[in-house]
This record gives structure tokens, C-alpha cells and sequence, in this order.
């Protein structure tokens, strides 16, 4: 494995990391989710990424349960929450968002399901345009005083709101976020290449990227219709499969343009996708998320296939996907 620097931070993240989204508590039971937490602690993972809202605090509870049983040394591993969704269909107004209350009280929570004493990462999953980020800086603050939160971020906010936590926390002299968990991969790559270009100089962020296969679009599983069983069939997620293949499917076509790249370098399509993220510098972890072990070792493979990817290869996977 190999590990980087969460930004200027002194905590050091497995380049490869692991996450519940979807999966722990729907299309993975007790015994799987053992098996994938297994193989990634073995394979030098040690950074376990989670919500309060996947399934509604199944997957965290699923995971806590399994942290526990594997006996994992709690110095061996990170584990993560993010506040903002809630953790019940249809929250009421305390029961979401980034105000003080909601942020300590869901912190708490994930704390009692997760099974830990503290949070490696608290992130904010979502800006909330109703509670001042003044507000929920301090109340990052309070929780990272209290011990029951290490390192705070952002998920997804404009790089303009993550301006103004930083320039609250510097005015109140209270802890600023260190990290910003963004999407991340060769379809989508504006935020992180441009938008929070100056967040990584100026404050020393770091990067926790997610879905770095488009979940799993860049795996060339959806290059042939929609599998049963994969997450675009998943009840409830009708609404991400627009967005995964595209308008009229015109994304699948700019996948199928790797597979010669691919095919070329002797490696499967995820594998090359996954590489091509740890290529940027300021990508601190790349999140896998996987339904099968299957799966998860074949993507931890892609630390393999990094040293190869050079920048020519990485130009010609640009130009394949944009032409595509
Ligand atoms: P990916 O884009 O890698 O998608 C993962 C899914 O793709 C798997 O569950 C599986 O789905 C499929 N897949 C993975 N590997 C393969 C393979 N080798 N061959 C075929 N299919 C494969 O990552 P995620 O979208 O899951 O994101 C990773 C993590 O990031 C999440 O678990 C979560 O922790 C975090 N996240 C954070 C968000 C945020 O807003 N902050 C948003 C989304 C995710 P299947 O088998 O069902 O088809």
C-alpha cells in the first residue's frame, strides 16, 4: 500500500480507501461487508469512509458491528461520518443540516453505531444555506476540544464557502477543516482540477475523492445494458442512473474509448480509472466502493498499474473519454 499526507496535515491516509455508500446494509450483508473489511485491512487500507445518512445509519452500524468483531487495533485504521442528510426518511428541521445542534448530536450518534470514541473525519456532507458556517465551524471546533472529532472537512461545498470557514476560523481562532471530500474521476473532473485549485496552496487541503469509477461506469460494466443487480437496478437510486449513463447514454460511449488504453497496458478498465485518480498529486485518498471482494481486489490492484501510467497515457485517456 501506499500511504500520503491528508494535505499538510501530519495523518497519513492508505492512497486506496474503502466506503459504505450504497452498499453496507443493501447490497451487502454482515458476512460480506466482514470479508470486504477484511481484505482491505489486510492490503494495508486504513481509512473506512461512512454517513449518517447510508441507510439511514445501517451502514454505519453494520460497519461498527464488523470493526468490533475483526478486532481491528483502533490505531490501525481512520473511519469517517458526514453530517447534513439526517439518518431517517423525511428528518424533521433538528434532525438535518449543519446547525450546532444537529452537528454534535449526529456526531454522537455515529460515534454509539460506528462504535468508536472518536472520528478520524467529521465532514460536512453538504453547504447548508440555513445555519451560518460560522455556527458550524464552532461547532467542529467544540467537537475536535472534546476529542470526539480528530480532523473536520467539507463535502461538496463551493470553493467560496470553504473560503469563509477559513477565514471564521482564523478571525475565532477555532480549528479550520483540513480536508474536502469531491467526486472525482476521468468524467468529472472541473471541481477538483480548477475550482479548488487555490484551497490546496492557501490552506494545505487534502483530498478524500469519490466515486472514481462513476459507480462503476468506468469499470465497463454498463458498456452492454445494466446489469441485474448493480447499483443502477438498486430500489431507490432510479434517480442516479440518469446521471451515471448519461442523457440518451452518451457517457457509456466515452468509457467504451479506454478499453483499447486498457487493453493496451494488460489491465481492466476500473483498475486504469482508479490509477488515473492517484496521478493527481492532491488527491489524498482515492474511495473505493465495491459490492464483492472480487471487486475490491481487483481495484486495489491499481496501485499496480500507477507506476506505469505515464503522462502521454494519461493525455490519450483525456482525449479518449472527451472524444468519446
Ligand atoms: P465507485 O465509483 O468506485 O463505485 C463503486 C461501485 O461500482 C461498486 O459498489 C460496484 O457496484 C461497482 N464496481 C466497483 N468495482 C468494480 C469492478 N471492478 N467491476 C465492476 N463493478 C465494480 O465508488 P462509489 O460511488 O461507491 O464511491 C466510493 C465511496 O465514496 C462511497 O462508498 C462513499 O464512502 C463515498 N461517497 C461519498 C459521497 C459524498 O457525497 N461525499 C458520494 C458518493 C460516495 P455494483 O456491484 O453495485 O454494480
Amino acid at each position: 500500500m501506499l500511504y500520503r499526507r491528508l494535505g499538510r496535515t501530519g495523518l497519513q491516509l492508505s492512497a486506496l480507501s474503502f466506503g459504505a455508500w450504497v452498499t453496507f446494509g443493501r447490497q451487502v450483508g454482515r458476512a460480506q461487508a466482514r470479508e470486504l473489511l477484511a481484505l482491505a485491512h489486510d492490503r494495508g487500507v486504513n481509512f473506512f469512509d461512512n454517513a449518517e445518512t447510508y441507510n439511514n445509519g445501517v451502514a454505519e452500524q453494520l460497519m461498527g458491528d464488523v470493526l468490533a468483531d475483526l478486532r481491528f487495533p483502533r490505531d490501525s485504521y481512520c473511519v469517517s461520518s458526514k453530517v447534513f442528510f439526517g439518518a431517517v426518511d423525511k428528518p424533521l428541521p433538528t434532525q438535518r443540516g449543519l446547525s450546532r445542534k444537529h452537528v454534535i448530536e449526529a456526531c454522537q450518534q455515529a460515534l454509539t453505531r460506528l462504535r468508536v470514541d472518536h472520528l478520524d473525519l467529521y465532514f460536512c456532507h453538504r453547504p447548508d444555506p440555513d445555519t451560518p458556517i460560522a455556527e458550524t465551524v464552532g461547532a467542529m471546533d467544540t467537537l475536535v476540544h472534546q476529542g470526539k472529532v480528530l480532523y473536520w472537512g467539507t463535502s461538496e461545498w463551493p470553493a467560496e464557502a470553504i473560503h469563509e470557514a477559513h477565514r471564521v476560523a482564523r478571525e475565532h481562532h477555532l480549528v479550520a477543516p483540513v480536508v474536502e471530500q469531491p467526486q472525482y474521476n476521468l468524467l468529472h473532473r472541473e471541481r477538483v482540477e480548477v475550482e479548488y485549485a487555490p484551497l490546496y496552496e492557501t490552506y494545505g487541503m487534502g483530498t478524500t475523492i469519490w466515486s472514481p469509477l462513476a459507480s462503476g461506469l468506468l469499470s465497463g460494466k454498463y458498456s452492454d445494458g445494466v446489469p441485474a443487480g448493480s447499483r443502477l437496478t438498486q430500489p431507490g437510486y432510479e434517480w442516479l442512473r440518469e446521471s451515471v449513463l448519461g442523457a440518451g447514454d452518451q457517457r457509456v460511449a466515452r468509457v467504451r474509448a479506454l478499453q483499447p488504453i486498457a487493453d493496451a497496458l494488460g489491465v481492466t478498465l476500473a483498475q486504469l480509472a482508479i490509477a488515473w485518480c492517484l496521478r493527481n498529486p492532491h488527491v489524498s485518498t482515492v474511495m473505493l466502493g465495491a459490492s464483492r471482494p472480487e471487486q475490491l481486489a481487483q481495484n486495489l490492484d491499481a496501485l499496480e498499474v500507477l507506476p506505469r501510467l505515464d503522462a502521454a497515457i494519461a493525455e490519450r485517456m483525456q482525449r479518449a473519454v472527451d472524444a468519446g
